[in-house]
Parts: structure tokens; sequence; C-alpha cells
């Protein structure tokens, strides 16, 4: 017989892990649904299935979301979610306030806070959920970047964006810049972390060269849900080898 846990025979499930990407038709550039496919193989790796549903501007917020994720976009993808999010604004931070994980890239990251003034003057609103405001400048801040933080280790991406954030006290940094700006050019903060919720402005995907991330949020989803979490066997060598390229990249 086939031996148990090979390819043709898989481990039955642990249980069904419900994903929402936010806005993947308006929000998602420099590959940010990489993040999605990390989040949903790793989940395969620790033994649950993942279930992805999207959610984009004008459609029915799903029911039952355990990870809500969502990705960077144009001043101008801003701009069109900006009313549905505004619709589903008290949902999402109840969801927030009850421990939901997300992780919310560069656009979406200033949508979930109070406010981003573009460059051109425009004011869109954000849903507050985190205590930032961002404000567009005429410089964009382009690169790679490197920022250490106490709880995930050194996180690596690449930045591209023109608002400056700005954090209010009711939240703390994701990590110190070491490499490149993050959140503006004069502070050294990069994203934000509040309850179970990590904003960050790198793409890259950010998920597939910080597996710690991804875990973070995989682990407080399954815990939440089925009250532990047993982590699977995980290789992360290939990680390793891609957060070892990016840390010898020029800025
Ligand atoms: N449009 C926003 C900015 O330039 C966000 C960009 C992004 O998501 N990369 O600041």
């Amino acid at each position: 017989g086939t031996p148990a846990g090979s390819p043709a025979n898989p481990p039955a499930s642990k249980g069904a892990v419900r994903i929402l990407q936010l806005y993947p038709r308006d929000m998602n550039i420099y590959g940010d649904w990489g993040n999605v496919l990390v989040l949903k193989q790793r989940l395969a790796w620790h033994g649950y299935e993942a279930v992805i549903l999207e959610h984009n501007a004008g459609d029915t917020f799903p029911s039952d979301v355990d990870i809500l994720i969502g990705g960077g976009g144009q001043d101008s993808g801003q701009v069109v979610i900006q009313q549905d999010l505004q619709s589903n604004a008290a949902h999402l931070r109840s969801l927030a306030g009850d421990g939901t994980p997300m992780l919310a890239i560069c656009g979406l990251y200033q949508l979930f806070g109070n406010f981003f003034k573009t460059h051109d003057g425009t004011v869109i609103p954000g849903i507050g959920i985190l205590d930032i405001e961002t404000h567009g400048g005429s410089e964009r801040l382009i690169g790679n970047v490197v920022a250490r933080s106490e709880e995930f280790g050194d996180i690596h991406g690449y930045e591209n964006h023109s608002g400056q954030t700005f954090l209010g006290p009711n939240v703390r940094p994701l990590a110190t810049v070491t490499k490149g700006e993050g959140n503006n050019s004069k502070e050294d903060h990069e994203g934000a972390r509040h309850l179970n919720i990590v904003a960050s402005y790198l793409h890259g995907s950010l998920l597939p060269k910080n597996p710690a991330v991804a875990d973070f949020l995989i682990r407080e989803a399954v815990t939440r849900k089925y009250g532990s979490f047993e982590p699977g066997d995980v290789d992360d060598s290939l990680a390793e080898l891609a957060r070892r390229h990016a840390a010898a990249r020029p800025r």
C-alpha cells in the first residue's frame, strides 16, 4: 500500500482555514497576491486546508473568515475601494477587535488608518483600525528594506510608496528599519502592530521571505478556531536562501 502522508495518500486535514483577500481587483500590486499563496501552502504543510475567498468593491462581505489579507494599490485604486471599505468598516473593526489575524500591505495599510491625504490633496478616509495617518509627498520611497522586529526577527521586503505614515500612541511599530525608509523618511519604523494585525509597507511579496510572519497569522487563526495549533514539520531552507539573497541586495 501507499504510505500514509505520501502525495497519493495525504494525511487527513486537521481543519479548514478561511482566508479572505480584500480587494484583489484594485489592490494587488508588486505581487502581493503571493501572500495568499504562501498562507495556502504553509497551511497545507501544517496539515490544514485553505479556503480562499475574495472580496472586491460591491461584493457582499463573506461570513466566517479566519484570516484577512490585503495588498497595496495605486492612489487611484484606493479611491475606487474607499466607499466599499467604509461600508464594511464597522464589521472590519469588530473582526479586528475580536482578534482576527490580518495582514495589510501598503495601500491597504494606509486605509486601515485614520486617513491618507494624497500628494494631490485628496483625503481618502480610512477605517481607523490602526491609529496612524498618512500624508502623500512628492518623494517616492523606493527600494529594498530590512527591518528588525523582536517578534519576527529581521523582516525583508521591497517598498514603493509616496505616502508617509506616522503612528499615533495607540499602535506600535512592526519593526525598526536597518536598510531603507519604512513608514516615513523621518523616523526609522516600518509598519504597525496592533491586536492580531500586522501592517507593513513591504511587498516582494512579503510572506515568502518572512515565514515567521506567515506562521503568526496561521497560528492565531488556527488557535482561535480549533483551540490549539500544532505546527507541521516545515522545511524553510528556500525561504532562508531568499532571505540571505535579499539581505545582500543593495538598497
Ligand atoms: N498609493 C500609495 C502610495 O503611493 C500606496 C502604494 C502602494 O501600495 N505600493 O503611497
